[in-house]
C-alpha cells in the first residue's frame, strides 16, 4: 500500500460520515430534535471556552446533517490525495439556498460575477434579479469561451468569481473546468462549478482547479426523488468556516434531519446508480442520434458533441441527461403527450425516467430572447434518463415519437 491510498469512491460512498450512537444502531438515526440539552453549566462552560463542540441547536448543526456533509465532502475531495482532508461541505435547504450561500459567502457589493449565457433558470433568476439588486453586477460569456474570459476579467477588474455549469442544464453544454480556473486564477478570482448533473462520481471539479462546488442534492445526490436540499464544498475550509458557516447561521436555510438522512441514505448507491445511468443514457443518446424526427441530440458522450473531447478528459462518464431538439413546439408537444413510462415533470436524477418542455418549465423565468441565445428553443426537450430496463426507455420514446 502506498503511504496515500487513494480511497475507492464506492466504499467512500458507503462508509464516510457514518457513526455509531451508543446503543450500537446500524443505521445512525434520525436526529429529529430542535435543541441539545447540557447536563450542567459546566457542560456550557465548556462548550463556551471552545473546549467541546457540543451541538446546541439544529440550524447551526446536527449529526443527521454533519454526515451528509462529511460523505460528501469526502467524495467532491476523493483525488486530492493530502489535500483533501481540507475539503468541507455544508448542507442547504435547497440547492438554491447552497448557490445563493456560495455566491454571496465570495461576492460583495461592488463586486462583478462573470458566468456562462445558459443556466439553470432560478440560477439564471438570482443572478440576473436578485443579486444585482445587492450591488452585485454580472455579465454573460457565452460557454465561458477563454479568450472572451480574460477580455471580460480586463473590462471588470472587480470581478470576484466566475460562476459555471457543466453539463449546463439544460442543453448540455461543456465548459473546460481547468482551462477557466487557470484564466480566473491568474486574476484573483475564484471559480464555482454546479457538479449537479455530473455528481462527484463522474466529476470532481475540485481535481480540475475550482475552488468550490454547488450540488442541488435533490437530483442524482438524493436520486429517489424524495427531497429537496443542497451543498456547498470548498477546498479552502478557512473560508468555509469563515464566509459560508455565517450564512447558515445567518440565512437558516437548512434542510431538516430527516431530510439529510434520507439523502445520506439515497447517496450510498450513488456510484452504482451513475454507472447505470451513464449506460442507459449512452444508449439512448445513440438511438435519439439516430432517428429521423430528431433534429439535435445534445449528449456529451456522442463523439460529435461539440464538447466531446472536454468532457472526456474531465468525467469519468458522460452522465443520464439528455437534450433532443424536436424542431418545433408542435413536435415537442408531441412526443411529450404520448410517453407514457417517461414522466412529465421537472426534476432529474432520480431512479425513473423524467421527461420535460425547459421552455415551458424550468427555464420559463428566463426572458425568451435569452432563452434564444442561451439555446432553448420551443423544440427542446430535456431528458432525465433513469435506472428502468433501457429496451424499455427506448420503446415508450419510439412509440412517442411515431405517428
Ligand atoms: C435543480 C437544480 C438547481 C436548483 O436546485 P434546487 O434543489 O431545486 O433548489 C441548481 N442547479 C441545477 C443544475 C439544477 O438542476
Amino acid at each position: 500500500m502506498s503511504s496515500d491510498p487513494r480511497p475507492t469512491l464506492a466504499t467512500t460512498a458507503i462508509h464516510a460520515g457514518e457513526f455509531h450512537d451508543p446503543t450500537g444502531a446500524h443505521i445512525a438515526p434520525i436526529y429529529q430534535t430542535s435543541t441539545f440539552t447540557f447536563e450542567d453549566m459546566d457542560a456550557v462552560e465548556a462548550f463556551t471556552n471552545g473546549e467541546s463542540d457540543a451541538y446546541v441547536y439544529t440550524r447551526p448543526g446536527n449529526p443527521s446533517r454533519a454526515a451528509l456533509a462529511a460523505k460528501i465532502a469526502a467524495l467532491e475531495g476523493i483525488g486530492l490525495g493530502g489535500g483533501r482532508d481540507q475539503v468541507k461541505a455544508e448542507i442547504f435547504g435547497s440547492g438554491m439556498a447552497a448557490i445563493s450561500a456560495a455566491l454571496m459567502g465570495l461576492a460583495r457589493a461592488g463586486d462583478h460575477l462573470l458566468t456562462q449565457q445558459v443556466l439553470y433558470g432560478s440560477a439564471d433568476a438570482l443572478i440576473s434579479n436578485v443579486l444585482t439588486g445587492y450591488g452585485i453586477t454580472n455579465s454573460r460569456i457565452p460557454a465561458l469561451d477563454p479568450a472572451a474570459l480574460e477580455r471580460e476579467l480586463e473590462t471588470h477588474p472587480n470581478t470576484a468569481v466566475v460562476y459555471m455549469e457543466t453539463p449546463a442544464n439544460p442543453t448540455m453544454s461543456i465548459i473546460d473546468i481547468a482551462r477557466t480556473a487557470e484564466v480566473a486564477h491568474a486574476h484573483g478570482v475564484k471559480v464555482v462549478v454546479d457538479n449537479t448533473f455530473a455528481t462527484p462520481v463522474i466529476q470532481r471539479p475540485l481535481e480540475h482547479g475550482a475552488d468550490v462546488v454547488v450540488h442541488s442534492t435533490t437530483k442524482y445526490i438524493n436520486g429517489h426523488g424524495t427531497v429537496v436540499g443542497g451543498a456547498v464544498v470548498a477546498r479552502d475550509s478557512e473560508w468555509m468556516t469563515e464566509r459560508i458557516k455565517p450564512l447558515v447561521g445567518g440565512l437558516g436555510g437548512v434542510p431538516s434531519p430527516f431530510d439529510c438522512w434520507l439523502t445520506n441514505i439515497g447517496l450510498k448507491t450513488l456510484p452504482l446508480r451513475m454507472a447505470r445511468h451513464s449506460e442507459n443514457g449512452m444508449a439512448v443518446a445513440e438511438y435519439l442520434d439516430r432517428h429521423p424526427a430528431v433534429v439535435a441530440t445534445h449528449y456529451p458522450g456522442l463523439p460529435g458533441h461539440p464538447g466531446h473531447e472536454v468532457a472526456a478528459r474531465q468525467m469519468d462518464a458522460f452522465g443520464a441527461m439528455i437534450a433532443l431538439d424536436l424542431g418545433s413546439y408542435e413536435a415537442a408537444t408531441h412526443l411529450l403527450d404520448r410517453v407514457k413510462l417517461a414522466k412529465l415533470g421537472v426534476s432529474l436524477g432520480n431512479v425513473d425516467t423524467l421527461i420535460q418542455h425547459p421552455a415551458s418549465l424550468t427555464h420559463r423565468l428566463v426572458p425568451p430572447d435569452e432563452r434564444a441565445a442561451s439555446g432553448i428553443t420551443d423544440g427542446l426537450v430535456r431528458l432525465s434518463v433513469g435506472l428502468e430496463d433501457v429496451e424499455d426507455i427506448i420503446a415508450d420514446l419510439e412509440q412517442g415519437l411515431s405517428g
